[in-house]
């Protein structure tokens, strides 16, 4: 079996291109293009979209496609499939992630030979051991009027999978859509056992196989769709974890580079894989943040979206200052420390994706510029608070309007939990109350005027400032919103 992730990789494509005549198509770019339901590419069937809807120019080169493959460039963070709370606390989310995928297009093939190429592949080609295999099917929906899809299961019990790992679920598992509107159909999954014979399970979800068939229209509506397609879609970091035996995508050679890179730069202990209470200090939370978060910036900007005040933008600039609060606040690395890492993710992903190379200076540069600017907005804060604490009585609430100053409303534009946490580290309480009228104000205010591609991020805003206020207790970093906060 193939060992490094490029061999895995190359091994995905050739099978579906040698052995079943699949033609390899390129990642689209993550930015998606004409589809205002997507923040981001978030799946392999993104850019084939026009071809589920029925709606693909006669003229294109898509309209040809029966039967493809490829690898395609993920970023889940925001919208419906949104893992950025993840990332860092779990093993396995990423908010990039490459998606290796196989399709058939108007019923070229259908759930038979697509079961059948998955299983193929991965115990065959890639040698994994079926008992460490179990699969999931679709067991309907009688709200929605969806039947339970028995024939999945019936493949799957033909092809040898022994009954007690086929199991059934739910429309929130097995029934796969992209977004809130779109192509969408029941799903079944191939999941991985980390723990081996024996005891309990511990399952790993590696490989989606959707049988596209209906359209989720903006009233809610399932839409039957003139044809039925195969789209499937596998984590290439997962995978590889479970090739080279490892528990977790961070010690496959997709990360370890810049896991390195990390414990060399910032001069800290090295990775030891800890999560939950047991990472004391956060350290190994924070290298995964900082390793995941400069390959989403990377991909990102080298495809042309780049940290800013609304939507995409806005979602990694977010990403962007988390990186640099774990680099700098837990790991303690020099000023500069986040474009110093992008050469490696150029190293180990520019082949497989040259507009990386193409754009190296281009990410670095803006990676250290907006690191720095988020680091003087910070000190600049912590400048102000201190100013602003000289005149308040011991009992005071630190003033809406100041907080507000250092948040979203522009000035310094700092996340508001983090500004909470600023005054928590004081010792002061922040008048919630009062900035949350403050917020709703400017939110009316805003919505009267803003363009429609505005209000996603200010919507987003107003969300998590409700939330704060129905909570009455500042956000701390660990909470689950603290990444959809301001
Ligand atoms: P999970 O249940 O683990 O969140 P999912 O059901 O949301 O995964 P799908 O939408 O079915 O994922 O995507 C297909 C495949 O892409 C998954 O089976 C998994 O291997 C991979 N994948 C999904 N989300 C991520 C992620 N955030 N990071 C890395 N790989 C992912
Ligand atoms: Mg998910
Ligand atoms: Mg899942
Ligand atoms: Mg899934």
């Amino acid at each position: 079996p193939p060992a490094s992730a490029t061999a895995v990789r190359d091994a995905f494509l050739s099978f579906f291109r040698d052995r079943h005549g699949h033609r390899l198509v390129p990642s689209a770019s993550v930015r998606p293009r004409g589809d205002p339901s997507l923040l981001f590419v978030n799946a392999g069937m993104n850019q084939f979209k026009p071809i589920f809807l029925g709606t693909v120019d006669p003229r294109s080169e898509m309209a040809g496609f029966r039967r493809v493959a490829n690898s395609q460039k993920c970023v889940r963070a925001g919208g419906r499939h949104n893992d950025l709370e993840d990332v860092g606390r779990d093993l396995s989310h990423h908010t990039f992630f490459e998606m290796l995928g196989n399709w058939a297009f108007g019923g070229e093939y259908f759930k038979e030979e697509a079961c059948r190429m998955a299983w193929e592949l991965l115990t065959q080609v890639y040698g994994i051991p079926e008992d460490r295999l179990w699969v999931s099917y679709f067991g309907g929906d009688p709200k929605a009027g969806l039947d339970p899809d028995l024939e999945s299961r019936d493949i799957w019990l033909s092809l040898g999978v022994c009954a007690s790992h086929v199991l059934s679920f739910g429309p929130q598992e097995n029934f796969w859509e992209m977004g809130n509107t779109g192509p969408c159909g029941p799903c079944t999954e191939i999941h991985y056992d980390l723990a081996g014979r024996g005891g309990a399970p511990q399952l790993v979800e590696l490989w989606n196989l959707v049988f596209i068939q209906h359209n989720r229209e903006a009233d809610g509506n399932l839409q039957p769709l003139p044809q039925r397609h195969v789209d499937t879609g596998m984590g290439l970091e997962r995978l590889v974890a479970v090739l080279q035996g490892t528990r977790s995508t961070y010690d496959t050679d997709l990360f370890s580079p810049l896991l390195d890179a990390i414990q060399q730069g910032c001069g800290v202990p090295p990775y030891l894989g800890r999560v939950g209470a047991a990472d004391e200090g956060r350290t190994d939370m924070a290298y995964r943040v900082v390793a995941d978060h400069i390959r989403t910036l990377s991909v990102c900007i080298a495809d042309g979206v780049c940290p800013g005040m609304s939507g995409a933008p806005l979602v990694l600039r977010r990403i962007l200052r988390r990186a640099v609060r774990f680099s700098t606040e837990v790991l303690r690395a020099p000023p500069g420390f986040l474009g110093s890492l992008v050469p490696v993710v150029v190293e180990t992903l520019g082949d497989a994706y040259p507009e990386l190379r193409k754009h190296s200076a281009q990410i670095v540069n803006l990676v250290s510029e907006d690191e720095a600017a988020f680091l003087a907005s910070l000190q600049r804060g912590r400048h102000i608070i201190d100013q602003t604490l000289r005149r308040l009585g011991p009992s005071d609430l630190f003033p809406a309007e100041v907080a507000w100053s250092l948040s979203l409303s522009g000035n310094l534009g700092l996340p508001l939990d983090l500004v909470e946490l600023m005054l928590e580290e004081k010792g002061v309480r922040l008048d919630s109350a009062g900035l949350a009228r403050l917020a709703q104000e400017e939110a009316q205010h805003r919505l009267r005027q803003a363009e429609p591609a505005q209000e996603r991020g200010l919507q987003l805003n107003v969300h998590a400032l409700g939330e704060l206020q129905r909570r009455g207790v500042p956000p701390t970093d660990d909470s689950p919103k603290y990444n959809y906060s301001l």
